[in-house]
Protein backbone atom coordinates (compact mmCIF):
# COMPACT_ATOMS: atom_id res chain seq x y z
CA UNK A 1 0.00 0.00 0.00
CA UNK A 2 1.50 3.27 -1.07
CA UNK A 3 0.67 6.15 1.18
CA UNK A 4 1.07 9.84 -0.38
CA UNK A 5 2.76 11.51 2.65
CA UNK A 6 2.19 15.30 1.39
CA UNK A 7 -1.14 16.02 3.41
CA UNK A 8 0.97 14.69 6.56
CA UNK A 9 3.72 16.72 6.22
CA UNK A 10 2.14 19.82 4.50
CA UNK A 11 -0.93 20.04 6.49
CA UNK A 12 0.06 18.09 9.62
CA UNK A 13 -3.00 15.79 8.75
CA UNK A 14 -3.20 12.95 10.55
CA UNK A 15 -5.01 9.29 9.63
CA UNK A 16 -5.08 5.79 10.58
CA UNK A 17 -4.02 2.97 8.24
CA UNK A 18 -4.43 -1.00 8.96
CA UNK A 19 -2.09 -3.12 7.10
CA UNK A 20 -1.56 -6.85 6.52
CA UNK A 21 1.57 -8.01 5.06
CA UNK A 22 2.11 -11.46 4.01
CA UNK A 23 6.05 -11.13 5.45
CA UNK A 24 7.37 -15.03 4.38
CA UNK A 25 10.37 -14.63 6.54
CA UNK A 26 12.26 -17.97 7.79
CA UNK A 27 11.43 -16.27 11.25
CA UNK A 28 7.76 -14.61 10.46
CA UNK A 29 6.52 -16.96 7.64
CA UNK A 30 3.20 -15.29 8.26
CA UNK A 31 0.92 -12.22 8.02
CA UNK A 32 2.27 -9.23 9.62
CA UNK A 33 -0.73 -7.35 10.75
CA UNK A 34 -2.45 -4.27 12.70
CA UNK A 35 -2.21 -0.45 12.59
CA UNK A 36 -0.81 2.69 12.88
CA UNK A 37 -1.63 6.36 12.73
CA UNK A 38 0.19 8.80 11.11
CA UNK A 39 0.46 12.72 11.77
CA UNK A 40 2.24 15.59 10.62
CA UNK A 41 4.08 17.20 13.34
CA UNK A 42 6.28 20.62 12.37
CA UNK A 43 8.86 19.66 9.42
CA UNK A 44 8.13 15.24 10.19
CA UNK A 45 5.44 12.79 9.86
CA UNK A 46 5.02 10.58 13.23
CA UNK A 47 4.49 6.96 12.76
CA UNK A 48 3.03 5.04 15.79
CA UNK A 49 1.42 1.99 15.74
CA UNK A 50 1.19 -1.86 16.61
CA UNK A 51 2.25 -4.80 14.50
CA UNK A 52 0.91 -8.17 15.59
CA UNK A 53 2.88 -11.65 13.77
CA UNK A 54 3.63 -15.22 14.81
CA UNK A 55 7.26 -16.10 15.29
CA UNK A 56 9.06 -19.47 14.25
CA UNK A 57 12.53 -19.98 14.58
CA UNK A 58 14.50 -22.16 17.41
CA UNK A 59 16.21 -21.26 20.47
CA UNK A 60 19.40 -19.97 20.26
CA UNK A 61 21.15 -21.96 23.47
CA UNK A 62 18.40 -25.17 23.68
CA UNK A 63 17.54 -25.30 20.00
CA UNK A 64 14.12 -26.08 21.02
CA UNK A 65 11.87 -24.91 18.90
CA UNK A 66 9.72 -21.37 19.40
CA UNK A 67 6.69 -20.32 17.99
CA UNK A 68 4.27 -17.65 19.64
CA UNK A 69 2.96 -14.71 18.93
CA UNK A 70 4.55 -11.20 19.29
CA UNK A 71 3.72 -7.36 19.22
CA UNK A 72 6.29 -4.78 17.95
CA UNK A 73 5.42 -1.66 18.74
CA UNK A 74 5.86 1.36 15.93
CA UNK A 75 7.45 4.61 16.48
CA UNK A 76 9.35 6.68 14.00
CA UNK A 77 9.37 10.57 13.06
CA UNK A 78 9.50 10.24 9.03
CA UNK A 79 11.54 13.14 8.03
CA UNK A 80 12.46 14.62 3.52
CA UNK A 81 15.45 15.81 5.15
CA UNK A 82 18.59 14.26 6.76
CA UNK A 83 17.94 14.87 10.32
CA UNK A 84 20.45 16.92 12.42
CA UNK A 85 22.58 14.31 13.83
CA UNK A 86 21.89 10.46 14.97
CA UNK A 87 18.61 9.79 16.37
CA UNK A 88 16.92 6.50 15.17
CA UNK A 89 13.85 7.61 15.59
CA UNK A 90 13.95 9.50 13.24
CA UNK A 91 14.08 8.02 9.25
CA UNK A 92 15.05 10.01 6.19
CA UNK A 93 12.02 9.29 3.42
CA UNK A 94 13.61 8.82 -0.28
CA UNK A 95 9.94 10.12 -1.84
CA UNK A 96 6.68 11.40 -0.68
CA UNK A 97 4.95 8.36 -1.72
CA UNK A 98 5.79 5.66 1.11
CA UNK A 99 5.69 2.46 0.52
CA UNK A 100 3.94 1.56 3.87
CA UNK A 101 3.87 -2.49 4.34
CA UNK A 102 7.35 -2.63 2.81
CA UNK A 103 8.19 0.20 5.97
CA UNK A 104 6.48 -1.93 8.24
CA UNK A 105 7.89 -4.80 8.13
CA UNK A 106 11.57 -3.60 7.83
CA UNK A 107 10.25 -2.21 11.17
CA UNK A 108 9.38 -5.54 12.85
CA UNK A 109 12.56 -6.73 11.17
CA UNK A 110 14.75 -4.42 12.64
CA UNK A 111 12.90 -4.61 16.24
CA UNK A 112 13.47 -8.49 16.70
CA UNK A 113 16.09 -9.45 19.04
CA UNK A 114 19.49 -10.37 18.12
CA UNK A 115 19.11 -13.75 20.29
CA UNK A 116 15.70 -15.38 20.22
CA UNK A 117 15.12 -17.74 23.37
CA UNK A 118 12.39 -20.05 24.37
CA UNK A 119 12.51 -18.28 27.76
CA UNK A 120 14.19 -15.50 29.31
CA UNK A 121 16.30 -17.60 31.45
CA UNK A 122 16.85 -20.74 29.18
CA UNK A 123 19.56 -22.99 30.11
CA UNK A 124 20.51 -23.74 27.42
CA UNK A 125 22.56 -27.16 26.01
CA UNK A 126 25.64 -28.82 28.13
CA UNK A 127 28.69 -27.82 25.93
CA UNK A 128 30.08 -31.01 27.02
CA UNK A 129 27.73 -33.57 26.76
CA UNK A 130 24.95 -32.09 24.75
CA UNK A 131 22.20 -32.70 27.39
CA UNK A 132 19.17 -30.09 27.73
CA UNK A 133 20.03 -28.59 30.85
CA UNK A 134 16.63 -27.15 31.28
CA UNK A 135 15.49 -30.80 31.85
CA UNK A 136 18.48 -32.74 33.42
CA UNK A 137 21.27 -31.43 35.73
CA UNK A 138 24.10 -33.49 33.79
CA UNK A 139 26.85 -32.05 36.89
CA UNK A 140 29.84 -31.60 33.57
CA UNK A 141 31.82 -28.67 34.58
CA UNK A 142 31.89 -25.73 32.22
CA UNK A 143 34.63 -24.89 29.99
CA UNK A 144 36.85 -22.35 31.86
CA UNK A 145 35.54 -23.76 34.77
CA UNK A 146 39.26 -24.18 37.32
CA UNK A 147 38.21 -27.89 37.48
CA UNK A 148 39.45 -28.64 33.76
CA UNK A 149 42.88 -27.45 34.34
CA UNK A 150 43.93 -30.31 36.03
CA UNK A 151 42.82 -32.60 33.07
CA UNK A 152 44.97 -30.24 30.66
CA UNK A 153 47.80 -31.12 32.81
CA UNK A 154 47.02 -34.67 31.91
ZN1 LIG B 1 15.89 -22.67 25.10
ZN1 LIG C 1 26.78 -32.16 30.54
Amino acid sequence: MNVDLRPYFDESASASFDFDVDAGLDVIPGRVTGSCMLSGVSGSVELTGQARYRLETVCARCLRRVSRDETAALHRYLTREESGGYDEAYVQVESDLLDLDAFILEEVVLALPAVILCKPDCKGLCPVCGKDRNETACGCAAPGDPRWDALDGI
